[in-house]
């Protein structure tokens, strides 16, 4: 069975094929960041127009590379939220057009369920029930997840996203957009510990997150460090702050799993991509007998052929969509 993924939730233009729910045909993504890089930040209204001029070609180019025709398309999956209702538009009414024209059942997929299929694509023997940590630029939530299809949200950030804090103060030290590589690549020229941050805990067996006070301390403590006339450093700021976010990150994800007593834990989410988030991360679990999964470094961030994946599974779950379907900027 083979799958077409279309992803247009944010500021990346995706398409992929995807057979049986782990074999990538093809992959594309349109990365939209030139255009947002002098803004600092995705401007909705652009990236909408951006995805029309990208989506037909995206799938052109998808389609080329797998060898496939239209034809060999089983099901079509779109992304229909959470995001950008824009963006989220382009790609719903394109998979719409699609599905109509080729007359072939449209599935409606949830972005962030998206991104834990990541884990799926490349990993084979994942074992219910789970803890996914699902870490992005627009969330940071713990999920329970019993089997395909069956999840519950144990908790999720009262503020920023991980990921937006990670942009947020890259934009504030001048390291560029997007922030988290920045940040990454910041820290690896610095040490954590010259600085001091806070780390919020919040409540013990506290499964939500809080990273608004974080950013308003290192913003505090650059600004004061610079009146005071001290010698910066920038690197040794980003080792602290990227420990800070990816400390309380481990300790809640391990908190999380053994409270329900599961020993499989998921990573997923662009900010899974950062490196120290994968090392403590699979160091706490070894030492606590949890198997942890994460995706590649290039499938954490938004690409369709999570989507496509995840479609896989739901297909045994939910009835095809229909042509009315819309698209939810919310959960
Ligand atoms: P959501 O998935 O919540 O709708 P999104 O799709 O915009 O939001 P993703 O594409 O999943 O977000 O992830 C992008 C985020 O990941 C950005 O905030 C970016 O800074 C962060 N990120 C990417 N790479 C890294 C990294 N190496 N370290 C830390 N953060 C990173
Ligand atoms: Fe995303």
């Amino acid at each position: 069975l083979v799958i077409l993924g279309i992803e247009t939730s944010c500021d990346d233009t995706g398409a992929a094929l995807v057979r049986g729910g782990r074999e990538i045909l093809a992959n594309v993504v349109q990365s939209q960041v030139a255009v947002h890089q002098r803004f600092g930040g995705v401007v909705p209204e652009v990236a909408s127009r951006k995805h029309i001029e990208n989506i037909g070609p995206v799938v052109e180019e998808c389609m080329k590379k797998s060898g496939l025709n239209y034809q060999d398309v089983d099901v079509i999956a779109v992304t229909n939220r959470p995001g950008l209702i824009g963006a989220l538009l382009v790609g719903v009414s394109f998979a719409k057009g699609l599905a109509y024209a080729l007359d072939k059942p449209l599935l409606a997929i949830n972005h962030l369920e998206g991104h834990i299929y990541a884990n799926f694509l490349e990993h084979e023997g994942i074992e219910f029930p789970l803890v996914c940590l699902i870490v992005s630029g627009g969330h940071t939530s713990l999920v329970y997840m019993r089997t395909h299809g069956d999840m519950e949200v144990m908790g999720q950030t009262r503020d920023d996203a991980a990921g937006e804090a990670f942009d947020k103060i890259a934009r504030f030290l001048n390291l560029g957009y997007p922030g988290g590589p920045a940040i990454e690549k910041a820290a690896q020229q610095g040490s954590e510990g010259v600085y001091h941050l806070p780390r919020a805990y919040l409540g013990k067996d506290e499964f939500e997150f809080s990273f608004s006070g974080l950013k308003t301390a290192t913003m505090n403590l650059w600004t004061k460090l610079k009146k005071s006339g001290q010698e910066l450093n920038v690197n040794h700021l980003a080792a602290e702050f990227q420990a800070a976010v990816v400390e309380v990150l481990v300790e809640k994800t391990v908190a999380a799993a053994r409270s329900r007593g599961v020993r499989t834990v998921l990573l997923a989410g662009g900010v899974a991509a950062n490196r120290l988030l994968r090392e403590r991360l699979s160091n706490r679990c070894q030492e606590t007998s949890l198997n942890l999964f994460y995706p590649p470094i290039a499938l954490c961030t938004d690409n369709a052929a999570m989507i496509a994946s995840c479609a896989a599974y739901r297909l045994e779950l939910d009835k095809p969509a229909a042509l009315t379907l819309n698209a939810y900027p919310g959960l």
